[in-house]
């Protein structure tokens, strides 16, 4: 997707600090992280909204959640974490990218 900073990152063409990728997903970190440990976990397929799942996307975000349970503790997140994904203007949602904001690494406030 032309001018979309995520595939962007995802091919390499803008830096980031990934922490975790596989064929279906990257992690990396947050360039304004809002807690200590602050990821943005992506597929690597561009859609934007979780309107636009269909079965496979559905089973996609499924594994993606399992694989974020599975990798929670060697990304410093063994004490616990929050996954937040926006969705649209009044959530805040700025890139039009499908992502789950994931945050942890301290005791985090509701807010
Ligand atoms: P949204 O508000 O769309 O849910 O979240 C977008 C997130 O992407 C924000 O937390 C913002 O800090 C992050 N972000 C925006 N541009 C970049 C970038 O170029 N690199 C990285 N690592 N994060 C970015
Ligand atoms: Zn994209």
């Amino acid at each position: 997707m032309e001018n979309c900073i995520f595939c962007k990152i995802i091919a390499g063409e803008i830096p980031s600090q990934r922490v975790y990728e596989d064929s279906e997903v990257v992690i990396f970190k947050d360039i304004e992280p809002i807690a200590r440990v602050h990821l943005l976990c992506v597929p690597r397929e561009h859609f934007a909204h979780l309107s636009e799942l269909n079965a496979s996307r559905e089973a996609l975000l499924g594994r993606t959640l399992k694989k974020i349970a599975d990798l929670a503790p060697s990304l410093g997140l063994e004490d616990g974490y929050r996954l937040i994904i926006n969705q649209g203007e009044n959530a805040g949602q700025t890139v039009h990218h499908l992502h789950i904001h994931i945050l942890g690494g301290e005791t985090l406030g509701w807010q």
